[in-house]
């Protein structure tokens, strides 16, 4: 099996080709318009598009998410997205007193994980067909969503790479149906 990470600040000329012989992607967290800027620069938001649209499997966390957006609230000036999720995402929803917080987060309804939340995005709106993963209490205290699931495409604010803990990893992996594709080789 294999998972491309998006790594725009690296060399890159080497990404298109390598997109065609992705099984799965992961868009991590960083800045969302450093990552726009970066794909457009290298003609990659294209191919991006077109491959996750087209059915990818996609792991995005936090910048990844906004990047992976149709629509954000609070868009810099200029800032493009993939537009392959139907959600709206606001930037940096939690101000900056959140910047850094760590709590448990629930996954679908069988996973909770512990997840840092670093200048993190909420989703204002889950558009169709989308199903919500993850919510916890948002800046007012009211619950915001801040997980979700389309098809191979799963979408977090928060990142739960940090702690040293496959499960979220590996849940995209079976919701997207890698595990059962690769059963043979790598799981079994
Ligand atoms: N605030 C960042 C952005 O707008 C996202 C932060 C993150 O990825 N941890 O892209």
């Amino acid at each position: 099996m294999r998972i491309g990470v998006l790594t725009l600040q690296g060399g890159v000329e080497e990404h298109l080709e390598i997109l065609d012989g992705l099984d799965g992607i992961v868009i991590p967290g960083g800045e969302s318009t450093v990552i726009d800027k970066l794909a457009r620069t290298f003609d990659l938001a294209g191919p991006l598009a077109a491959a996750i649209g087209g059915g990818l499997p996609t792991l995005a966390t936090c910048a990844g998410l906004i990047y992976c957006a149709r629509d954000l609230d609070n868009p810099a000036p200029g800032q493009q997205t993939l537009g392959v999720l139907d959600v709206t995402v606001r930037r940096n929803a939690f101000g900056s007193q959140r910047h850094s917080a760590e709590q448990p987060v629930p996954v679908g309804e069988d996973l909770t994980v512990d997840a840092s939340f670093i200048r993190a995005p909420i989703v204002t709106r889950v558009g169709e067909g989308v199903e919500v993963l993850s919510r916890v209490p948002g800046p007012d205290s009211e619950p915001v969503v801040v997980g979700v699931r389309a098809g191979a495409v799963t979408a977090l604010s928060f990142h739960p790479e940090e702690n040293d803990d496959d499960r979220v990893h590996a849940a995209w992996l079976r919701a997207a149906a890698l595990v059962e594709k690769f059963s043979n080789h790598v799981f079994a």
